[in-house]
């Protein structure tokens, strides 16, 4: 996936350790294998390189996490939707970015959207339906291998550790002094400044900006998460971040969240009750924060919210 995996776990010699880990990135490899969107051998790159119209069988893996991302397309109200994969290379996001011309965002949004694709009984086959549109894994591809990763560690007796995939976290157990993993919220402006620390166990905390991942097209910049419902980059307000308990519920709203925008956003999560979100919004006068309720409980320091913008 392009990205740094990071494992630190408590075992009872050298050995058990390294054994766990090794098993926790052979599982990264496994998902890699699955939704990899940057190598043609992939069991979603034989979907997105089909023929429109040509019905591709699936794997039980891709099948079932196709099913999982597609219900959270349809909780979000579509806010996340990994059938943007037009829009990317519309806006070349993958390259050197591009403003499109209206013509060519007009094509790419008629093929981006989940609508694209049609899924058979049981999620065991599937095709596009149009040359244009293809699934970007890449909103909750790691979060997915850190779910894999943590339940290797699981299976391997590990209940004490933590897991860094790309920046976003994964913790078993409730860290060195059992109050709970220190896990620090970088300032969206400024990535090497924490604006606020949280405590978890046994849990995965995602952030999405606009700040770390982006393209630079004229005097502006553009980040890599789509809104689907414009067509366009999500505007850079600052960053979302989820703690959940699986991890690929923590990458998918994360995303999510960081489309909906601070407002619609915290009122989606609070409406769903359950949902930790930390909103840092980047305003004239610093950074304000907003947490949903249960986000509140896992937050221990808010720093002075004069930044310096
Ligand atoms: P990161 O991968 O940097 O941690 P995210 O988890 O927020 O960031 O995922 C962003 C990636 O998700 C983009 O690079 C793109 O591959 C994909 N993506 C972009 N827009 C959307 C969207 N609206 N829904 C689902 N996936 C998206
Ligand atoms: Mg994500």
């Amino acid at each position: 996936m392009g990205t740094v995996l990071r494992a630190e776990v408590t075992a009872p010699d050298r050995a058990a350790a390294l054994g766990a880990i090794q098993a926790a990135f052979d599982s990264v490899s496994a998902v890699d294998r699955v939704l990899s969107t940057w190598r043609d051998d992939s069991d979603i790159a034989r979907l997105n390189h089909a023929a429109p119209g040509d019905t591709v069988a699936l794997s039980p893996a891709l099948g079932r996490l196709l099913d999982e991302a597609s219900r959270w397309s349809r909780r979000t109200d579509g806010a996340f939707d990994p059938a943007v994969g037009s829009l990317v290379d519309a806006w070349d996001l993958r390259g050197r970015g591009r403003l499109p011309v209206p013509e060519a965002l007009a094509a790419a949004r008629r093929t981006a959207g989940l609508g694209q694709f049609w899924f058979g009984r049981d999620d065991r086959s599937a095709f596009r339906r149009s040359a244009g549109a293809w699934l970007d894994t890449g909103g909750f591809g790691k979060g997915v291998a850190l779910r894999a990763a943590v339940a290797a560690l699981r299976s391997a007796g590990i209940t004490a550790g933590a897991i860094n995939f790309g920046g976003q976290v994964a913790v078993l157990g409730g860290g060195p002094d059992g109050s709970g993993w220190p896990v620090p919220v970088a300032d969206p402006a400024r990535r090497s400044v924490p604006a606020a620390l949280l405590r978890v166990r046994d849990a995965s905390v995602s952030t999405s900006g606009q700040s770390e991942r982006f393209v630079v097209i004229g005097k502006h910049r553009f980040g890599h998460i789509l809104d689907p419902r414009t067509g366009r980059p999500a505007p850079a307000w600052g960053s979302v971040t989820v703690v959940a308990d699986d991890p690929a519920v923590a990458d998918i709203l994360s995303t999510a969240l960081f489309v909906l925008g601070p407002d619609a956003g915290l009122t989606w999560a609070e409406r769903q009750g359950d949902v930790a979100a930390l909103f840092l919004i980047r305003g004239a006068d610093g950074l304000e924060l907003r947490a949903t309720r249960a986000l509140r409980a896992l937050l221990v320091t808010v720093p002075s919210t004069d930044s310096g913008g």
